[in-house]
């Protein structure tokens, strides 16, 4: 793995060329200034280095072993053991100790849906992908406060009509006050539609910790909840949680059967053109920065907006959830950032509720820091990472629902760690636990964003 320091766009430019013509050398993190890193095969070293200095820059040496790093997040722990077969709580079915393939994932939440029916619920959304898999949508709620409200209706009702319903000349009261009964029974069922949240997690295929936090998530939320921990309790009566757990399911799968550093889609577009890179194919700002025409590259965006299932369904989910929708996460790795809106603009442009979102995602870093002392910075894209992109999730969801929360996370490891999307697992758990603190104070901040844009 080597890195390259670009001072221009041309430089930037110069190396993307380099990395198209060799075969066998893969762009794992691009900046328009700054550092790319790119993963190299042993046989292509020698002239990569040449090729990059014949342009007048340097390359520096990342990591010698990407295969091993490669295999630390593949290996199954102690000896193969899978944990799950030894965990039968109704709330704790999934391994934190190894990352999963999806079939692994799709069971254990169907096995947690059919352990918590009146918590939970597994859907597929309406698009298959490219290759026929359906991409699961998990929503968490609680009911607590539906059934104080549900108990005040009944004991509303029952005094009604033990009060009023006298057989003596009383027909007309008796009538307003049953009608009285059946308004506050559809109220009551209309407060049931709480504000919602959406996490959108694993679009790109090989950020394995994103799907990985987000099954903690999920279990902890059912624990918590359980066990009647305030918090849970708190985030769950206040609010529907929709989470994508595998947003990109054929290329997730694909980073575990065939190229762990696969990120794209699986869209079939020419002989040797495969996929389509959903985090570029929303329709904000759509073709303008950090995009690829070229369907070979990593970042290529498609021929049109929403021109995929995968981001299509995400189109579908936030536009059904418009009235309600009061945040939209979106989870990827790595760099221990979290970005703001806009994204997609080199130039400084802010939305209307900046101030509120930047106040928000300081919170979330300083939760996040509190935990396990992990330090994460937060700002817009290109002055925080050196480079901005048209077409994100997070970008697309503000600027069709304005005045929610919406932002990016991008999980560990660290901007120079060099293990990038290889996380070893043992860090998946301290990794959850951290990222669960962010969304602790997201939920406990929304109402006053929602406050402020009213
Ligand atoms: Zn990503």
């Amino acid at each position: 793995m080597f890195s390259v320091l670009v001072k221009t766009a041309k430089e930037a430019d110069k190396v993307v060329d380099i990395a198209d013509q060799l075969h066998g050398v893969t762009i794992l993190s691009e900046a328009r200034h700054g550092k790319i890193t790119l993963a190299v095969a042993q046989e292509k070293v020698a002239q990569f280095k040449s090729e990059v200095k014949g342009q007048g820059m340097e390359t520096t040496l990342v990591h010698g072993d990407v295969q091993g790093l490669i295999e630390a997040t593949t290996k199954r722990t102690d000896g193969s053991i899978d944990k799950r077969s030894m965990l039968d709580s109704p709330t704790n079915v999934v391994d934190h100790s190894l990352y999963h393939t999806l079939p692994e994932i799709v069971g254990m939440l169907e096995e947690l849906t059919t352990n918590n029916p009146d918590l939970m619920e597994m859907s597929a959304l309406k698009h298959l992908t490219h290759e026929g898999r359906e991409m699961a949508l998990i929503e968490v709620w609680g009911y607590s406060y539906v059934v104080v409200v549900v108990v005040v209706v009944v004991v509303v009702v029952v005094v009604v009509v033990v009060v009023y319903r006298q057989p003596q000349n009383m027909g007309n009261k008796y009538t307003f006050f049953e009608d009285l009964a059946n308004a506050l029974l559809v109220c009551s069922v209309g407060t049931t539609v709480k504000p919602a949240v959406i996490i959108e997690s694993g679009l790109h295929a090989r950020e394995w910790i994103s799907p990985a936090v987000n099954l903690w998530v999920i279990e902890k939320l059912l624990q918590g909840y359980r066990s009647g921990d305030a918090t849970s309790v708190s985030m769950l009566d206040t609010y529907d949680w929709f989470i994508l757990p595998v947003a990109n399911p054929d290329g997730y799968q694909f980073s575990h059967d065939e190229d762990r550093m696969w990120r794209k889609n699986r869209r079939y577009i020419n002989f040797d053109c495969r996929g389509v890179d959903l985090n570029r194919n929303f329709d904000v700002a759509f073709n303008t920065t950090g995009i690829s025409n070229n369907c070979k590259r990593s970042n290529y965006l498609g021929f049109k907006p929403f021109s995929e299932p995968e981001s299509s369904n995400i189109k579908a989910l936030v536009t059904s959830l418009r009235p309600r929708l009061a945040a939209y996460l979106a989870v990827h790795s790595f760099s221990q950032v979290i970005i703001v809106p806009w994204g997609f603009s080199e130039e400084p442009l802010w939305p209307d509720n900046y101030d509120d979102i930047d106040r928000i995602a300081e919170l979330m870093t300083t939760a996040i820091r509190v935990r396990h002392g992990t330090e994460y910075r937060k700002g817009q894209a290109y002055p925080l990472l050196g480079y901005a992109a048209s077409g994100a999730g997070e970008d697309w969801a503000l600027k069709e629902v304005p005045g929610i929360f919406a932002a990016c996370i991008e999980l560990r490891p660290g901007y120079d760690d060099p293990r990038q999307f290889l996380l070893p697992p043992k860090e998946i758990v301290p990794s959850a636990e951290e990222y669960f603190d962010s969304l602790v104070v997201m939920a406990r901040e929304l109402p006053k964003l929602v406050k402020n844009s009213t």
